[in-house]
């Protein structure tokens, strides 16, 4: 298929990447030269302007850091008109960036008034599911529109999941994203402790592993430098998940508490714990470098 993505960061580039590698025609846009040029290097074709690369795409897709890129890349910011007055063509249009359901709703809506079928499809499993096409889509819109979504999605993902109507591929991964946040400032905090009181981080991670503490962070994304070979923090918490975006997800999933009435303790202390963290300097490192806080005055 002819497929125009936007969005060549961490996770877009790779995504791009697979997209590329499955067989489809990919022309590609991010505000960063280089991210254009290491995918034009892979077979890709690149452009411009986000509406140069869309000009004959039969899919749409958006990989960016939040909800204020998404609403001016499709909705325009008063300077420049929005890209889903330029979709003559009317491509199906994904956006894989997490972003608040309200904001998702607001493009949804102003993309059905231009007949064009609109899916927000947030993505988890991090980097390393984006760079070995194993990611788990989380996807809200219609069931027509997910149908066909499908085949472009699975040459990036493992997992296609269809949430419910446009917003619902956001409320799921924010209530993921809010669990993800708890889950690793909680093994952070294990791991200090034990390691404060004598322990070998790595004898103590494997022992948790094997125990009810086991988890996703403990498993896959250990946080203590050196336990764990090609973890963020074994290269110094360089790449990964930025900090950045593990706080406005948290912040994401406090304004969704409030809005459904719904309390969160345990995910307003993790937001509390990375808004510290990244006001500290950090917003720009993995977000698994909150192990940092932790170990402070070690
Ligand atoms: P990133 O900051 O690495 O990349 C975002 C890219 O978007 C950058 O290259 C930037 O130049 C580009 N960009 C911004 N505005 C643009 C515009 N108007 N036009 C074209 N390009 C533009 O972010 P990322 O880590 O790739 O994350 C993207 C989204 O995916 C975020 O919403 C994030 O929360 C989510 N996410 C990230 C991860 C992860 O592990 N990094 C995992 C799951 C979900």
């Amino acid at each position: 298929m002819n497929i125009a993505f936007i969005g060549l960061g961490n996770m877009g580039s790779p995504m791009a990447a697979n997209l590329l590698s499955a067989g489809h025609d990919v022309c590609v846009f991010d505000l960063v030269e280089a991210a254009m040029a290491d995918l034009e290097g892979q077979g890709a074709r690149r452009a411009d302007s986000a509406e140069a690369a869309c000009r004959d795409a039969e899919v749409v897709i958006s990989m960016l850091p939040a909800g204020a890129h998404v609403l001016g890349l499709y909705l325009g910011d008063g300077a420049s008109p929005g890209l889903l007055d330029a979709l003559a063509q009317k491509p199906l249009v994904i956006d894989a960036s997490t972003i608040s359901p309200d904001e998702t709703r607001r493009v949804g809506e102003a993309a059905a008034a231009r007949g064009l079928t609109y899916l927000d499809a947030p993505v988890s499993g991090g980097i390393g599911g984006a760079k070995a096409g194993t990611l788990t889509f989380i996807v809200g819109g219609k069931e027509a529109g997910f149908e066909q979504a499908r085949p472009v999605l699975e040459a990036m993902g493992k997992n296609i999941f269809h949430a419910g109507e446009v917003g619902a591929g956001q409320v799921a991964k924010i209530c993921n994203n809010m669990l993800l946040g708890i889950l690793m400032s909680g093994t952070a905090e294990a791991l200090a402790l034990g390691v404060k009181s004598g322990l070998d981080p790595a004898v103590l991670s494997e022992i948790m592993k094997q125990s009810s503490g086991g988890n996703w962070a403990l498993n896959v994304y250990n946080p203590w430098p050196g336990v764990m070979e090609g973890s963020a923090a074994s290269r110094d918490y360089q790449g990964g998940f930025l900090t950045d975006l593990m706080a406005k997800d948290l912040g994401l999933a406090w304004e969704l508490a409030l809005k459904a009435r719904a309390s969160v303790p345990m995910g307003s202390q993790a937001r509390n714990l990375f808004a510290l963290h990244s006001a500290q300097g950090s917003g720009r490192l993995d977000f698994s470098s909150i192990q940092w806080l932790y170990r402070a005055g070690e």
